[in-house]
């Protein structure tokens, strides 16, 4: 650092100039202008309510912009609509404008709103409170209202702010008391949709069919206002931008529902850069002899741009994964910016999670002010501190959606100012695959938001509790779709249910019992071992991963170290530390095919959708430093092994056709292996789930495909949808894979492009060269089937009504049978 008091405010391009200029060799990769946008203003609809006018207008909006005036027509005519425009584009406004103008015209309707979390229930409570309208009397209901106010609430209010737990839990199983509610309900609102993905998207899928099962049954009649809408009532949906949230959505709540998806509101510019470390020179490993090459971390790197930024006097914040990393960058940016100009480090500062109210307004204040300049904040900035309108944004490892990265991002500039945005690429092959292809992040949007509400896994309980409600009819089963008549057969077999000539009745007094988020096994309660306090629970087939003895827990940003895990009582034992390691769970695994759904014949390639079963035994953990990554220890565990059955997409390969392409025998398992771990990495980018979902398998010779085979499977019983959209965008995928792993700098494989954080063969054997061989080898002869760049023809494959599926399951190379290069597929 050549500069010793913080300067002049930089504009973007010349902060990122200077940024740059520090570094021997350029590790931008990109640099995207996202130019400033005036918004379309339109005129209210001649429906919207005067009172509701003047409403907006003294919240100072006086006119909406175009893309929610749609949104809200489409609604108001009664069409289910999703708008799935950026972060701040006023989504609550498309749904707020018809909602509350039927309040207004039918005093006797009622909204149902639905958040994923109670604080943005309270959110969105606190703007329709705020518009101070007569008779709506919005109320949250959810576990924490006092049963005082709950009958209240059932009787008077007309916009209700709620959850889906609480409404699987609660509204539902006590339909009775919410008759009235329910036969006036105008308008189901479901913000942040896309946050309803995998299991737990695909059982509150249900959950809303069970609503709409009730609606129905209360003779549901809607007043005049309701001009479009029938027997059911309008769903109005809220998502982030994602691919093809109309099908999404569609899925979601089993009707047909049409996208908006042009934002039109203003925004201003932004200067976007992306951001690769450079690798550091190759080192001796103290754990094997083979030479080591990984970049430097993305946390330093993090920290040296935060303390850059500040030298240069720029508003900055750093976002980072996790609570410890939040703090290590902190502190590194405090010491060399001390070293520079004593004093300097004390305007940097980490956000720690748990902060009061008052607390994070005057770190608002002192950010904004300038008495501050860093932050190194967790992304629980999201949902929590108003920060916005800072100069320049780092984001330390892809965050993940797009969603995610755009609401990040989203956080610089002030109106009319240009600000500054830099993606810092972590060790990981979907960061490399970024940083290298912008127009995954700046083009059109390719992940799509997957679930799978035919999964018998979660079909059959919440049919069980649907009938638990009430009896299921004929007609109940085409509402809950594909799968559903074998379901009800499962639970007439199970002795659950009880077939009458009038339907299927619960057989049983008390409720079934049935946890949107659990996915095999009971779930697992965390817990506070000094204080008996429940920090949250984890589902049971994670918590041998995630809670085993001696596992560091991070729950909320706050680290926790696991004491004892006891599997019969589902209770793991924690207390509060922050050690300076990270824990890795490693695991073995095996898997046999049960069913193909469908497959493309390739001539020496074969690619498979169908269901596996898994076995797999976490047995071992490593210890690693979280500054360095150094593997300090890997000690044993001992626990069971799990059994899982769910959806697997899988390519084989002839052993000729890898001969033919130069992979020698020898060289096949790690071939395969090196093309599996990216595989799995890649997949994040096709659908939103995230790689620890995902298991994978490689094998130069599988007993069941009798061929070199990879398998990548979804960890969740009876998969969540994503194994599927991997079959149906195979091509799309695996050239981002195979483009990944060729376009690395590395010599032999690296974290960024074939090694595995959770490699269960401690990324032993991997051949990164052989891997594009191997892909190259798949993307031509698919290429022959299906085109060059397109997806599997639904037609040969993708059965179209269903989702698309991923588990949570650590990856393992099978060790051949016999050497490679067996028989012939
Ligand atoms: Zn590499
Ligand atoms: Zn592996």
């Amino acid at each position: 650092m050549t500069d010793h008091s913080p300067g002049p405010r930089r504009a973007p391009g010349e902060l990122l100039r200077r940024l740059r200029l520090r570094h021997p060799t350029d590790p931008v990769t990109h640099v995207e202008r996202v130019p400033a946008r005036a918004g379309e203003p339109v005129g209210w609809p001649g429906w919207a309510p005067e009172e509701l006018r003047a409403a907006f207008a003294r919240r100072g909006v006086t006119a909406p912009w175009r893309h929610q005036a749609e949104a809200a027509e489409l609604a108001y005519a009664g069409r289910h609509v999703v708008v799935a425009t950026g972060t701040a584009s006023g989504k609550s406004l498309a749904y707020q404008l018809p909602a509350l103008s039927t309040l207004l015209a039918d005093p006797r309707a009622t909204v149902l709103y639905l958040a994923p979390t109670k604080a943005l229930a309270a959110d969105q409570l606190r703007a329709v409170a705020g518009l101070e309208l007569d008779g709506v009397r919005p109320a949250t209901y959810d576990g924490d209202t006092p049963r005082a106010e709950r009958e209240w609430i059932r009787r008077h209010s007309r916009f209700v702010l709620t959850n889906p737990d609480m409404l699987h839990h609660g509204i539902l199983p006590g339909h009775a008391h919410w008759s009235g509610f329910l036969r006036r309900l105008a308008y189901v609102v479901v913000d942040e949709c896309h946050t309803y993905r995998g299991v737990f998207g695909s059982h509150v899928a249900h959950v809303l069919r069970r609503v709409r099962r009730q609606c129905a049954r209360f003779g549901r009649t809607p007043g005049q206002a309701l001009a479009g809408s029938r027997g059911t009532p309008t769903f109005l949906l809220a998502s982030a931008t994602s691919g093809d949230p109309a099908a999404a959505a569609g899925r979601l709540t089993g009707l047909p529902v049409t996208a908006v998806t042009e934002d039109t509101s203003p925004r201003g510019g932004v200067t976007f850069a992306l951001w690769e470390p450079p690798l550091l020179p190759p080192t001796d490993s103290s754990v094997d002899a083979d030479l080591v090459q990984v970049r430097r971390s993305a946390l330093r790197e993090t920290a040296d741009l935060l303390a850059d930024s500040v030298v240069e006097g720029v508003r900055t914040l750093a976002f980072v994964r996790s609570r410890r990393g939040a703090e290590v960058v902190a502190a590194n940016a405090r010491r060399s910016l001390d070293e520079a100009v004593p004093g300097l480090g004390d305007r940097v500062a980490a956000y720690r999670a748990g902060y009061l109210r008052e607390e994070r307004r005057e770190l608002e204040r002192a950010l904004l002010h300038g008495d501050l300049l860093g932050l190194a904040s967790t992304n629980a900035l999201e949902l929590g501190v108003d920060l916005v309108g800072l100069d320049a944004v780092l984001i330390c490892g892809w965050p993940g959606t797009r969603a995610s990265l755009w609401q990040q991002a989203g956080r610089a500039g002030r109106s009319g100012d240009e600000a500054l945005a830099v993606l810092v690429a972590r060790d990981d092959p979907l960061d490399t695959y970024l940083v290298h292809h912008p127009e995954a992040l700046f083009g059109r949007p390719v992940e799509a938001t997957v679930l799978d509400p035919a999964n018998p896994y979660v079909l059959a309980p919440q049919l069980a509790c649907a009938a638990h409600e009430s009896p299921l009819t004929p007609a109940d089963l085409d509402l809950f779709g594909e799968g559903a008549k074998e379901a009800v057969d499962s639970l007439v077999e199970a002795g659950a249910l009880r077939q009458r000539p009038t339907g299927w009745y619960w057989r049983h007094r008390e409720r079934p019992e049935v946890d949107l988020r659990g996915e095999g096994g009971a779930p697992v309660c965390v817990v506070e071992v000094s204080t008996g306090r429940l920090l949250g629970t984890v589902d049971g087939g994670s918590a041998h991963f995630l809670l085993h003895t001696g596992a560091v827990y991070l729950h909320q940003g706050v680290s926790y170290v696991v004491d004892s895990l006891d599997l019969a009582d589902g209770c793991a034992l924690v207390h509060a530390e922050e050690p300076d390691w990270s824990t890795h769970a490693r695991d073995v695994t095996s898997l046999s095919v049960v069913s193909v759904r469908s497959y493309v014949d390739a001539g020496p390639v074969g690619l498979f959708l169908g269901e596996v079963d898994v076995t797999s035994q976490v047995v071992s953990y490593q210890r690693r430093r979280i500054a360095t990554g150094e593997v300090i220890d890997t000690r044993p565990l001992d626990l069971p092994a799990r059994e899982l059955r769910t959806v697997a997409v899988w390519f084989t390969l002839s052993p000729e056709s890898l001969t033919a392409a130069g992979v020698e025998a020898a060289d096949v398992p790690g071939a395969l292996h090196a093309a599996e771990h990216a595989a799995i990495g890649l997949l994040p980018l096709m659908a939103t789930c995230d790689r620890w979902d995902i298991g994978g398998l490689s094998t130069a010779l599988h007993p069941d495909t009798e061929a070199p085979t990879v398998f990548v499977y979804d960890g969740h019983p009876g998969g969540a949808g994503f194994a599927e959209r991997a079959y149906g965008t195979a091509a799309a995928w695996l050239r981002a894979t195979r483009d990944a792993i060729a376009e690395c700098g590395c010599e032999t494989g690296c974290p960024s492009c074939v090694q595995s954080p959770k490699c269960g063969n401690g990324n032993n054997p991997l051949a990164k060269a052989e891997a594009v061989q191997v892909l190259d080898v798949v993307l031509t002869n698919l290429a022959t089937v299906t085109g060059p760049e397109a997806g599997v023809d639904p037609e040969a494959g993708v059965d179209p009504g269903r989702g698309e599926v991923l588990p949570r399951q650590g990856d393992r190379v099978a060790r051949p049978a016999q050497p490679a290069g067996g028989p012939p597929a």
